[in-house]
């Protein structure tokens, strides 16, 4: 398939991109937890817990699929958007669905605050398991499907921290990405 030049892949750390947003692969309760939820935490300081709370007293938390946004703070990026992504369960309790509404909707609230670079890790595909290949092609049709309609955002990048990840989206992407 041919993608948007405007979707770019890289390995490493989402913690270090300069952007304008890095997105969080969250648990529900936005006080953060492991895998890349913790390294965002540590790296961004505490003014990214003072925003979550802040966001939990107004709405008790985010549920699977929807997104939440907060700054940044000493990240190189602006901001974090914090998506919850499906914890898998087999494939037919909606996994598809709202893995791909973490990306819509993670998107939808970046063009909200006039965000033209963003970095997605690979939502879902750590401690929730869902199967990484089923989880590169959602991510990548979704993301593209939505660029297809939105002029706004210039870049966005998958970042993927293990080599199967990795090659997975190479595969996708192809390799002039
Ligand atoms: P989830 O609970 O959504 O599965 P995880 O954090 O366990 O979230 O994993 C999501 C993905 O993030 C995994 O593919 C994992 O390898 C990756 N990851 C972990 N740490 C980082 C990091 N610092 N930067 C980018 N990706 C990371």
């Amino acid at each position: 398939m041919n993608f948007t030049s405007r979707i770019q892949l890289q390995q490493g750390d989402i913690t270090k991109l300069k952007v304008d947003a890095i997105v969080n692969a969250a648990n529900s309760s936005l006080l953060g937890g492991g895998g890349v939820d913790g390294a965002i935490h540590r790296a961004g300081g505490s003014q990214i817990l003072d925003d979550c709370r802040k966001i939990i007293a107004r709405q008790g938390g985010c549920k699977t699929g929807e997104a939440v946004i907060t700054t940044g703070g000493k990240l190189p990026a602006k901001y974090v958007i914090h998506t919850v992504g499906p914890v898998w369960n087999g494939g037919n309790k909606n996994e598809d669905q709202l893995l791909a509404n973490c990306y819509i909707n993670s998107l939808k609230l970046a063009v909200e605050y006039n965000v033209e670079s963003i970095a997605f890790p690979n939502i879902s595909t750590g401690i929730y398991h869902f199967p990484k290949d089923r989880a590169a092609e959602i991510a990548v049709k979704t993301v593209d499907d939505f660029l297809k309609t939105n002029q706004q955002i210039k870049q966005v990048i998958f970042i993927c921290f293990d080599d199967e990840n990795l090659q997975l989206y190479k595969d996708l992407l192809g390799n002039g990405s």
